[in-house]
C-alpha cells in the first residue's frame, strides 16, 4: 500500500452500529460462573485443539487467527480449517450498487480438527452508514446441505473463558492491550475500532466500546470430520461498502459513477464478500461475475472466458458473465474484484507474462493518455525488479485505475489499484515490488506489515538509484554502475540522519492507528534492507531475497523465519556475526527509541554507510 500525501475529508456519521452483545450478563455475575463443559473450547488451549479424549473430539473452530494478547485487528482470521479455494459468483447491479439474487460465495476449506461450528468475516453494516455495506445473508450450505448460521461479537484471543464468554468485557474494542476505555478494562482488545477521524488525538476515542457482530458462525448438521475437505456456499445480497479501519481511513468497495471499484487493505474484503479475512489465509480463486451488458468486471488472475447471457428480469437489457482465475493463492487483502465501465486491455509479453491494463471511462481521455505512458511501463519495471527479488512469481499482471479518491493505492495481487483516476510511476514501482513482497511471500499477521512496506519502499529506493545510473551512463558504465550504489547511499544517510520522531516507535510492534505510519512501517524498514544489502553484499542479498521466494512463494513469513533467512547469506557465517545480524534486527524492527536521533537509533549499520558499521578488524566481535 502507498498512501496518499493528504488524506480525503471524511463522511460524518451520524448513526451509530447496534451492537449486541453475545448474552448480557453483568461482568460481576459472569466471572462467578465458569465456562461450562459443553462451551465451544477456547482457540489457545492446546488441549481443546485435539480434545480431552483424542483427536476424536469434536469442538468449534477458533473465531481468530490472531495471537493472544494481540491489538492488531484480533476479531479477523478463523482457525479449525484451512482455506483452499474460494469461488465468487457476484451479480452486480451497478446502477444500484447492490448485489442481486444467485450472488454467492463457495469456499472450499480443509478442516484442522473436528469441527462442530466454524466461523468466517462478514461486515454487513459498518460504522459508515451511508457508503458503508448493507449485506443480507440469505443461506448457507455445507457440503450442499443447509446449515444454520448466526452472527456473533469477537472475542479477545486466548480468553480461557472460551470465545462464547458471557461477560461484555471480552468483546470490547481497543487500539491498546489491555483494552483500557472508560471502564480500564484489564482485558485484551476482541477487535480493533472503526474510527471515523484520523486525527491522532482521536485515535483512543472508542476504546471499549462494544465490537460489532462481524463473526458469522456456521453450524453444520453433523460435525465435518478433522483432515476432511467441506464446501461452504454463502448466498447474500445487498450494497456491498467501506470500513473505517483503525486509523481512520476507508477501504473496501468504493462506490464509482458507474459501479464498485475494490481497495481493501486491511481487512475491508469482508464489506464486501465472507471469507477467512486473515493475511496468511491463502485460497486460490475463480470469479464468476455476473454484469450488465457493455460493463466489466476486472480481478486477479487471468481473464479466462466472458460469456454473454440473454435479458432476464434482473438485466433487462442483457448480462455477461466474466471468469478470471487465479491458481496462485491470494491473501484476504489482496482480492481485486472491481466492476464498472472500465476499458480493459490485455497482451502478453515475450517473457510469457499476460500484462492487464484497466481504467474508468469516466477518466478524461487526456489523463487516460497520461496513465497509459505510464502503465506501458509495467513490463520493464517488472523486469529490472526480477533482478533483485528474482522470477515474477504470476503469470499475469497489471493495473486497474479507478476513479473513487481512496486514500491509497493497494498492491492488489496481479492487478495493482490506483485510485482517484492517476497513477504516478514511483507508486507503480512501490506496488509491483509488492507482488513479490506483501503478494506472493505475505506477512504472517498485521504487524508484520512493516516487513513488506520495507521492501516495497526499496522498489522506490531501486527506481531512483536506476535514474542516477540512467544518468551517469547506464548499467553498461562503471560511472553508471557508481552512481547506482552511491544513490543508495545516499539515501541510507540521509533518513539515517533523521531526528524527532523517526525512531520512536517499533516496526514490529505497532497499533492499528500507526499500522502505515510512513517512518516505522515504510522508511525505516525500506533502509533496513540498504544495510541489510550493505552486509551481505548485493549479490547475496539478492540470493536471500530469491531464498525466501522460493521457500515462502504461496505462503507467508514470520519475522524469525525472514531474519533467519538473511542470516544464511552472511559472508562470514561466524556464530560473532550471526549474533550482531540478530542486534541488528533487533535495533532495527524491533527498538522503540526516545525521539531526537543521534544515539537514540540503531547503532548498527552497514559497511560503507553512516554510523559505525557492521564488521570489525576481527569480524563481527562488537557487542
Ligand atoms: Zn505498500
Amino acid at each position: 500500500m502507498a498512501r496518499r500525501p493528504l488524506q480525503v475529508a471524511l463522511v460524518t456519521v451520524t448513526t451509530a452500529v447496534a451492537l449486541v452483545p453475545l448474552i448480557l450478563a453483568a461482568p460481576g455475575l459472569a466471572a462467578a460462573s465458569p465456562a461450562s463443559p459443553a462451551s465451544p473450547a477456547s482457540p489457545a488451549s492446546p488441549a481443546a485443539a485435539l480434545g480431552p479424549a483424542g483427536p476424536w473430539h469434536c469442538s468449534a473452530g477458533a473465531h481468530t487467527l490472531a495471537q493472544p494478547g494481540s491489538r492488531m485487528y484480533p476479531e479477523t482470521g478463523n482457525g479449525g480449517y484451512i482455506s483452499l479455494h474460494t469461488v465468487v459468483h457476484l451479480v452486480y447491479d451497478a446502477r444500484a450498487n447492490r448485489f442481486a439474487r444467485g450472488n454467492h460465495v463457495i469456499l472450499t476449506d480443509r478442516a484442522t480438527q473436528c469441527l462442530t461450528s466454524f466461523s468466517l468475516d462478514l461486515e454487513r453494516r459498518s460504522a459508515d452508514t451511508t457508503a458503508g455495506p448493507d449485506l443480507t445473508v440469505g443461506a448457507v450450505t455445507v457440503n450442499g446441505r443447509p446449515a444454520s448460521f448466526r452472527f456473533v461479537q469477537p472475542t479477545y484471543p486466548g480468553d480461557p473463558r472460551g470465545q462464547n464468554d458471557p461477560s461484555p468485557l471480552a468483546h470490547e474494542a481497543s487500539q491498546l492491550n489491555p483494552v483500557g476505555g472508560p471502564l480500564h478494562n484489564p482485558l485484551p482488545p476482541a477487535c480493533t475500532p472503526e474510527l471515523t477521524s484520523t486525527s491522532a488525538a482521536r485515535q483512543n476515542s472508542e476504546n471499549g466500546t462494544q465490537c460489532p457482530a462481524n463473526k458469522l458462525v456456521i453450524t453444520p448438521r453433523k460435525a465435518i470430520p478433522g483432515g476432511s475437505r467441506f464446501t461452504v456456499s454463502v448466498s447474500y445480497t445487498g450494497r456491498p461498502g467501506v470500513h473505517h479501519d483503525g486509523d481512520g481511513t476507508t477501504e473496501g468497495w468504493f462506490r464509482s459513477s458507474d459501479g464498485g471499484f475494490v481497495t481493501t487493505e486491511p481487512v475491508g474484503t469482508e464489506d464486501w464478500m465472507p471469507l477467512n479475512d486473515y493475511p496468511a489465509a491463502k485460497p486460490t480463486y475463480d470469479f464468476y461475475d455476473t454484469v450488465g451488458a457493455g460493463e466489466t468486471a476486472v480481478a486477479n488472475g487471468v481473464l479466462d472466458s466472458r460469456t454473454a447471457l440473454r435479458p432476464d428480469a434482473q438485466f433487462p437489457r442483457g448480462s455477461v458473465t466474466w471468469h478470471w482465475h487465479s491458481r496462485a493463492p491470494i491473501a484476504s487483502y489482496l482480492v481485486e474484484d472491481s466492476i464498472g465501465k472500465y476499458h480493459l486491455t490485455e497482451r502478453t509479453a515475450a517473457g510469457g507474462i499476460r500484462y492487464y491494463e484497466a481504467q474508468d471511462t469516466s477518466i478524461s481521455a487526456k489523463q487516460q493518455q497520461l496513465n497509459l505512458a505510464i502503465m506501458d511501463r509495467q513490463e520493464d519495471i517488472t523486469r529490472f525488479e526480477s533482478q533483485f527479488s528474482g522470477p515474477f512469481p504470476f503469470t499475469s499482471d497489471g493495473v486497474i485505475i479507478g476513479t473513487p479518491p481512496a486514500s491509497f493505492e493497494e498492491e492488489m495481487q496481479t492487478m495493482i489499484a490506483f485510485a482517484d483516476g492517476v497513477i504516478d510511476t514511483d507508486t507503480l514501482y512501490h506496488e509491483n515490488m509488492h507482488q513479490w513482497w506483501g503478494d506472493h511471500v505475505s506477512e504472517s499477521g498485521y504487524a508484520m506489515t512493516f516487513y513488506k512496506e520495507g521492501l516495497a519502499t526499496l522498489g522506490e529506493f531501486l527506481y531512483a538509484a536506476r535514474r542516477a545510473q540512467t544518468a551517469a551512463g547506464g548499467p553498461g558504465t562503471a560511472a553508471g554502475r557508481a552512481a547506482f550504489q552511491a544513490s543508495l547511499v545516499h539515501q541510507f544517510n540521509a533518513l539515517y540522519a533523521s531526528g524527532s520522531g523517526f525512531w520512536a516507535a517499533a516496526p514490529s510492534n505497532p497499533t492499528p492507528y500507526d499500522l502505515f505510519n510512513e517512518d516505522p512501517t515504510y522508511a525505516r524498514p525500506g533502509i533496513t534492507y540498504i544495510a541489510l544489502r550493505q552486509i551481505l553484499g548485493a549479490g547475496n542479498f539478492s540470493r536471500a531475497l530469491r531464498q525466501i521466494q522460493r521457500q515462502y512463494g504461496g505462503r507467508s513469513i514470520t519475522e524469525p523465519e525472514l531474519e533467519a533467512a538473511f542470516r544464511q547469506w552472511l559472508p562470514n557465517p561466524s556464530a560473532a556475526c550471526g549474533a550482531q545480524l540478530s542486534r541488528f534486527f533487533a535495533q532495527w524492527f524491533d527498538t522503540a527509541y526516545p525521539r531526537g536521533g543521534g544515539t537514540s537509533r540503531p547503532a548498527i549499520t552497514g559497511p560503507g554507510l553512516a554510523g559505525p558499521g557492521f564488521y570489525d578488524v576481527a569480524g563481527c566481535t562488537r557487542g
